[in-house]
């Protein structure tokens, strides 16, 4: 099924990402956690793609697993980043092999170690070229992301929006957003959006935020910006794991109750492969 018809007929549609372990660990290792996320019966689960390709067999696998095992959507991620378009088109029918319809379709970034990497050597540069060839080449559903503050590397947020426009007009079936801490600027976002003719679905991405090291790391990746109240309950509590990963729980719930509460399209929550905590927001919100 197409997950794009989720979003006419279940309001909202709540969905899960999980990441592939690690090569060092078996693929089953997932099994526990996909478990615990099956019986909070999300819309959709989709499955994080290691940069440059590098999870490409273990997405595809556990995507399928989610799939055909426990029958329920899955939508897999992929990149196109230095990829060559039969590269693409191959990931492209194995996917399809699998029953899997629904695809995330990204960009990625350059490897890390590459310094000033020439973009315009790709057969894909932009997450659009990819969204344009998979909408010409198949029949399948097509989601892909938006940044509420603006990705990382877009001087100016009015062009990353109308750059997202482009994007969406190349077929985009609906919208995940990056992680925000703030409604405010998700809320701010969807009016902008709409602004530019953006009518697809978009959907909220939360990252309950469970420990301090942890979220150090992403901000510093992703440029999301940190209210001061998140700030002071990781200044607080950032030292005592236990006390952390509770009052993590709590915003993140809050965050999402405020988000049910406006009639959001769906909620995307960035699970970091941890159902038990996942859950527990679930139930705070009365969606478990
Ligand atoms: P694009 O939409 O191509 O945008 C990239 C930049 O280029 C933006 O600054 C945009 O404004 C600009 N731009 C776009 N089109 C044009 C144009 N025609 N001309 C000039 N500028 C343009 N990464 C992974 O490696 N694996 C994952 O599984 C993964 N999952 C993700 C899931 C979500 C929900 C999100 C939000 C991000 C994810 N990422 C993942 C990270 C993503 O790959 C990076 O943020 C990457 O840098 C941008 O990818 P994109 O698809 O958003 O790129």
């Amino acid at each position: 099924m197409k997950i794009s018809t989720l979003y006419q007929s279940q309001n909202p549609v709540i969905s899960f990402e999980i990441f592939p372990p690690k090569s060092t660990s078996p693929v089953e290792t997932i099994y526990e956690t996909l478990e615990g996320l099956i019986k909070l019966e999300p819309g959709f689960i989709s499955v994080t793609y290691g940069a440059g390709g590098s999870s490409r067999d273990r997405t595809k696998e556990i995507a399928a697993t989610i799939k055909n095992r426990y029958k329920i959507e899955a939508l897999a991620h992929l990149t196109c980043v230095g990829q060559a378009v039969n590269e693409i088109d191959q990931i492209l029918n194995e996917l399809q092999e699998e029953n899997i319809e629904n695809v995330l379709a990204l960009r990625g970034d350059p490897p890390a170690d590459a310094q000033n990497y020439d973009f315009s050597d790709s057969d894909f540069k932009y997450a659009s070229d990819l969204v344009r060839h998979i909408k010409n080449s198949s029949n399948v559903c097509v989601a892909a992301a938006a940044y509420p503050e603006g990705h990382a590397h877009c001087r100016r947020l009015s062009d990353d929006l109308n750059w997202l426009k482009y994007k969406v007009d190349q077929g985009v079936d609906f919208l995940i957003s990056q992680l925000f801490f703030d409604n405010r600027i998700f809320y701010n976002f969807l009016e902008n959006a709409l602004r530019v003719n953006i009518h697809c679905p978009v959907v909220a991405g939360i990252l309950p935020v469970l420990n301090a090291k942890q979220i150090k790391r992403i901000i510093s990746l992703c440029g999301a910006s940190m209210p001061a109240k998140l700030l002071m309950l990781v200044d607080k509590y950032g030292d005592n794991a236990e006390d952390m990963e509770k009052a993590g729980i709590e915003y993140a719930s809050q965050q999402v109750r405020d988000l049910l509460e406006s009639g959001v399209d769906g909620i995307h929550l960035y699970t970091m492969n941890k159902p038990q905590q996942v859950t527990e927001i679930l139930k705070n919100v009365g969606k478990a």
